[in-house]
This record gives structure tokens, C-alpha cells and sequence, in this order.
């Protein structure tokens, strides 16, 4: 199936044939066309589905088709994502499909001067994309005005939601025009409660989209789990990198704290290193990410919160240095990888004190992750679990929903696997759904 028939307009099918997409991703086959009617849409994917493109393209196309009255721009689109990251891809989607497009927008987040955005708003903005708290930060200084909002999109709802925004999310509700004359688009990988709740306020009759069963891996995706002892962990994960020559590794720490210990330690044993989290400025944030991209840094080590969203293209390797507390998280993390078709190798390094961890991911996923006990890195049997600690206080904010600390008391150590344990493609190790 070609994009031709989903109805999109000649500019944006330059744009997408500029991109080099032959044809589109699930969601995006059945996104564009719901929101090209004007549905309201609730769908179920997660990031290397093809999400952004599956909202944006419909979203240039009915913002497009209205002219622009007597010069005035008012913003007509809004896009909330949860993390600065996402924001600026989204932004930039925004305008790799729109290029050949009249309309204007911008990304304003925070961490950032709020000048430039405050600049860029005056000149007048179509489609806007933004972090919930900087968009608060600019209605309190009345240099965005809300009211003209014509399609509302939420984009990882469900992140946005951990994260705290909900209060933040109400009050932006509260700006809209009412809801009717609006068209909401809710994307979220996941769907709690909560999320649910959301949804009946805000949709209404939304065509339900779902690409991937909720949860489940990309199928390109191999994984697997390298039991090994915590302390030994930093030098399995350099032997890795060093032995196989992984040239662009994305690893996964529970803390700040961790990711910057980590990212300073492999620096020490020769291996190029940064750390990305909450508490690096943006700046720091975005050139860690650019270096990593460019391939001037080998490895990026990050927390769930700064790598959500994160769209590295064929990025081959994601190393979980520890494991998440919340087994939702893994499936977020290892969709960094095997992203729009490509293949991708997800590593586990896990540790007795994580048994209570993996299990509960193994329970998310309905399968067991192939083990493999590597030669002269085998887990010492008298090592016995303790309990996992978030940071140093264990309410590190990369953590906001519940975790498991204090549960694991896991005893059993890891049994040895033979090294043919991990599964090769094809077989029934890799799941089943596009996404991830
Ligand atoms: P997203 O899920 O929106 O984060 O997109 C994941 C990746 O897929 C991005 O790098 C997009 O550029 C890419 N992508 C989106 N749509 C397509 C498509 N139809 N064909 C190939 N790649 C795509």
C-alpha cells in the first residue's frame, strides 16, 4: 500500500517522498485517514511505530485547507508532549512534512529563554508544540493565546501522566474553545485508568486505533539477558562494547546519579561517554544527543525519563545497565531500538537483586527472555539479593510511579543456560506487532 491512497495532499506527498518512505507504518494507515474526516482518535502506539507522522501529516492537511484571515495566524494546533526531547522531534516532523506547506509553528519548552519562543509567538504560529509547564509559563505572561485552537494533541499521554502534568494538562484544557468545535488526538502506548479518564473527558466518539498489543516488544527486536554480579557489571558492559565493537550504544541507568557514574567510568576505561538526565541543562542535553547521533560519542547513558522520545535512527544496541522498577519502562527502553523496520539487539546486564525486576517484565511481555551466562562473568552463587534502591533517598524523580523497593528478595541465583540460549530471528523469542 503507497501513501497515495490515504488522501493526502501533493505537498505532503513531496514531503514524505523527500523522506524516503515508500509506504505507510500500520498506525499511520489508519490514523491519517480518521483525522483527515475530523474524527477525534485514541491510539494505542508507542514511539518507532511511525506515530508522528501518522498525526502530523492529517494535521498539515486540515490546518492547510483553511485560509489564513486577514493576515492573522492565531495558533490552531497544539501538541503536548511530556519531555523537552519529544518536543523538539515532534517540532521537527512538523516541519520536515509541512516544508512544502505555508503554515508556521514553533516548540517552546523550558530549561530554555523564553524570549526567542515569546519572539516567535508574536510573529505569528500555526501549529505549536509544547511541554506542558513552559506552555503555562507563556499563558501566565499572556504571549500565547489558547483560544483559537482548533486540534488538540496529546502525544505519550500516558508519560505525561507519570510525569506529573496532569493539573497542568487540566489547565490548558481549561483554555481551549469547547470541546465540539475541537478535534483531540490522544496518543499514549499505554492505558491505565487514569488515562482512560482523560480520554472520556476530552474525546469525543474517537475511532480507536491500536497497532501493537499494548506492551508487547517490536519484533525486531532481539533480546536478551546476561545474568552477572552488580559489581561486575561496568566491566562486562566495556568488555561488550570493546569486544564486538558496538559502535552507537544507547544504556539504560535507574539514576542520575548512576548515568553519570556510569558515563565517567567507561570514559576512564578509553570508551567515549556521555550522560543524559533531568538535571543536565538542555544544552548539555541536546549536544549529548548530537554527539551521540554524529557518532562523535560511542555510548549515551540515560534515565527512563530523558531517553523517552528519544528518535534515533537504526540505533543497533540498548544496553538496560540495570533494570527499570517499572517493567512498562523496559518496553519503552528497548524500543529505542529495532525502530521502523530496522533490526535491533536489546542486553539485559542483571543481577540477583533484579530477579523480582525481570520477572515482572518477563510477566508483561508473556514470555521468558532467553538467559546467557557469559564466560568469565558467571554471577558468584553466594551472592544473595538485596533490596533495590532508587537513588540515594528512592524517590529519584526518574521514578515517579510506583516502584518495587524493598520487594526484592529474590534468593535464587540465575541458573547457568547454555550459550545457545539466545534465540535467533525468526524464532519464537521475537514478538509478535510493530511497534516498540
Ligand atoms: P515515531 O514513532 O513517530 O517516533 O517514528 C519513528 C521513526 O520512523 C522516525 O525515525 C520516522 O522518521 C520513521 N518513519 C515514520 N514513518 C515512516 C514510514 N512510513 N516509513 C519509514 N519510516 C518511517
Amino acid at each position: 500500500m503507497s501513501f497515495d491512497t490515504l488522501g493526502l495532499s501533493a505537498e505532503l506527498l513531496r514531503a514524505i517522498g523527500e523522506q524516503g518512505y515508500t509506504e505507510p507504518t500500520p498506525i499511520q494507515r489508519k490514523a491519517i485517514p480518521a483525522i483527515l474526516e475530523g474524527k477525534d482518535v485514541m491510539a494505542g502506539a508507542q514511539t518507532g511505530t511511525g506515530k508522528t507522522a501518522g498525526f502530523t501529516l492529517p494535521l498539515l492537511q486540515r490546518l492547510n485547507t483553511k485560509p489564513i484571515k486577514n493576515g492573522r495566524r492565531p495558533v490552531r494546533a497544539l501538541v503536548l508532549t511530556p519531555t523537552r526531547e519529544l518536543a523538539a522531534q515532534v517540532g521537527a516532523s512538523v516541519e520536515t512534512y509541512g516544508r512544502h506547506l505555508p503554515l508556521k509553528s514553533a516548540v517552546i519548552f523550558g530549561g530554555v529563554k523564553i524570549n526567542p519562543q515569546i519572539e516567535k509567538l508574536r510573529r505569528g504560529v500555526d501549529i505549536l508544540v509544547a511541554t506542558p509547564g513552559r506552555l503555562l509559563d507563556h499563558v501566565g505572561q499572556r504571549t500565547v493565546d489558547l483560544s483559537q485552537i482548533e486540534i488538540l494533541v496529546l502525544d505519550e499521554a500516558d508519560r505525561m501522566l507519570d510525569m506529573g502534568f496532569i493539573h497542568d494538562i487540566r489547565k490548558v484544557l481549561a483554555l481551549l474553545p469547547e470541546n465540539g468545535v475541537r478535534q483531540n488526538l490522544l496518543f499514549s502506548a499505554t492505558f491505565s485508568s487514569e488515562i482512560k479518564q482523560l480520554a472520556n473527558r476530552l474525546l469525543n466518539r474517537p475511532e480507536l486505533i491500536e497497532v501493537a498489543r499494548r506492551n508487547v516488544a517490536a519484533e525486531q527486536i532481539e533480546q536478551i539477558v546476561y545474568p552477572v554480579d552488580k559489581l561486575r557489571k561496568r566491566e562486562l558492559l566495556s568488555h561488550l562494547i570493546g569486544s564486538r565493537n558496538w559502535r552507537q550504544v544507547l544504556v539504560f541507568t535507574r539514576t542520575k546519579h548512576g548515568a553519570n557514574r556510569l558515563a565517567q567510568q567507561l570514559g576512564k576505561d578509553g570508551l567515549s561517554a556521555a550522560a543524559i538526565h533531568g538535571n543536565k541543562s538542555q544544552g548539555a542535553r541536546t549536544r549529548a544527543l548530537a554527539d551521540f547521533k554524529n557518532g562523535e560519542v560511542r555510548i549515551l547513558v540515560a534515565t527512563d525519563i530523558a531517553a523517552r522520545g528519544l528518535d534515533i535512527d537504526q540505533l543497533p544496541h540498548v544496553v538496560n545497565y540495570e533494570l527499570p522498577n517499572v517493567a512498562e519502562d523496559y518496553v519503552h527502553r528497548i524500543g529505542r531500538t529495532g525502530r521502523a523496520g530496522n533490526e535491533g539487539e536489546a542486553i539485559s546486564l542483571v543481577c540477583v537483586d533484579e530477579q523480582k525486576l525481570l520477572r515482572d517484565i518477563e510477566r508483561l511481555l508473556k514470555h521468558e527472555i532467553p538467559k546467557q551466562v557469559l564466560e568469565g562473568y558467571e554471577p558468584d552463587p553466594r551472592i544473595q539479593a538485596e533490596p533495590i534502591r532508587n537513588g540515594r533517598n528512592g524517590k529519584g524523580r526518574s521514578q515517579p510511579r510506583k516502584h518495587t523497593e524493598g520487594r526484592n528478595r529474590s534468593r535464587s541465583p540465575v541458573k547457568k543456560q547454555p550459550t545457545n540460549a539466545r534465540r535467533k530471528p525468526g524464532s519464537s523469542g521475537r514478538l509478535s506487532g510493530y511497534g516498540g
